[in-house]
């Protein structure tokens, strides 16, 4: 048909990077192998994540000999979610594949992952069933952290922190990501009531760089779960949160005050010695406290504002 090139591809492989200058050339290239042999049509979206080393200089090269390979950078290092949200808004396929670019994910998987996807499931994540990380520092800890979001979450995964995971591009289209909020792609997923699943995969040690993350993502990860899980059920309605609590607090302290006034007015009884006063008096402004805060949230919902375009330093390869 038309120069492979500006097909629309069926495939988009999501790449955030922060400093890999050392992977990035091998990673292509296998990347490339891997995927020829699917023979599908397909791009490459790199985002740099504010790299202070050659990665973005290597990048330009890449794309201008490679059409496959699209490139963002971002002015700053905005974390690895913001580099995620922003290669699925850009990403055209109709499957998104996200890895990492130190090369300890295996491109060789990207087969398995659209193969698990092709039988119904919207996203497949990986489990680095085998992994080549120290013990102490990274999995124990993540093997704990694991157990916490799978209980909590309620969904049955072993590894929420692999960086190599399959979507169909609806559900990437709808995740709001932020902070650190990569790790729970699948959690928002499947409350969001789309079929998610797990398939095991070859996990390589690092072989160039070192990695970004200290222990402190396990506790910042614990944290952000209790953050997910708020925003996932009253992000949109603040106010059912907030107004209820307001409703029943108003409610109460209006029938004490009531009462109050009518002993006052009718039994003619003096309220200087009545503690409960100060407590229907109180009721009544937590009460409207709450709704205030309510439907500020409210508020806040209506003007978020998404910044596209004024993230990007150089964008290549987009119309
Ligand atoms: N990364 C990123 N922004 C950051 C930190 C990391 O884009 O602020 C990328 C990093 O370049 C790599 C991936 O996220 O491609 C996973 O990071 P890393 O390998 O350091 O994590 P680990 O393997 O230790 O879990
Ligand atoms: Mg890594």
């Amino acid at each position: 048909m038309i120069n492979s090139q500006i097909e629309v591809p069926d495939l988009s492989v999501v790449i955030p990077l922060y400093n890999e200058h050392g992977s990035i050339e091998e990673l292509t290239h296998k990347l490339n192998d891997s995927i020829h042999q699917l023979n599908i049509n397909y791009e490459i979206i790199f985002i740099d994540d504010g790299s202070v080393d050659n990665s973005f200089k290597l990048l330009q090269e890449i794309h201008q000999r490679d059409k496959h390979v699209k490139v963002l950078q971002f002015r700053k290092n905005y974390g690895k979610a913001a580099a995620l949200a922003a290669g699925f808004k850009r990403a055209q396929g109709r499957i998104i594949i996200t890895m990492d670019a130190d090369l300890q994910d295996d491109p060789n998987e990207i087969g398995n992952l659209i193969d698990k996807l092709n039988q119904g499931f919207d996203l497949v994540s990986g489990w680095k069933k085998e992994r080549y990380d120290p013990f102490l520092t990274k999995r124990l800890p993540s093997k704990l952290f694991n157990r916490i979001v799978s209980w909590v979450s309620g969904i049955r995964l072993h590894d929420f922190n692999c960086g190599l995971k399959g979507y169909n591009s609806d559900v990437a289209k709808v995740l709001d990501l932020y902070g650190e909020f990569h790790r729970f792609t699948p959690v928002l997923a499947h409350w969001a009531g789309f079929r998610v699943t797990e398939i095991p995969v070859k996990h390589h040690p690092r072989k160039y760089g070192k990695s970004k993350y200290g222990l402190a993502r396990f506790t910042n990860g614990c944290l952000d779960l209790i953050t997910i899980f708020f925003l996932s059920k009253f992000k949109k309605r603040p106010l059912h949160l907030f107004g209820i609590a307001g409703l029943i607090s108003f409610f109460i302290g209006s029938v004490i005050s009531i009462y109050l006034a009518f002993q006052r007015i009718f039994a003619n009884q003096y309220l200087s010695n009545r503690p409960l006063l100060f407590l229907g008096v109180l009721l009544i402004i937590v009460g409207i406290q709450f709704v205030s805060i309510g439907l500020l949230g409210e508020m806040i919902t209506e003007t978020q504002k998404s910044h596209e375009g004024v993230l990007y330093k150089s964008e290549l390869g987009f119309n």
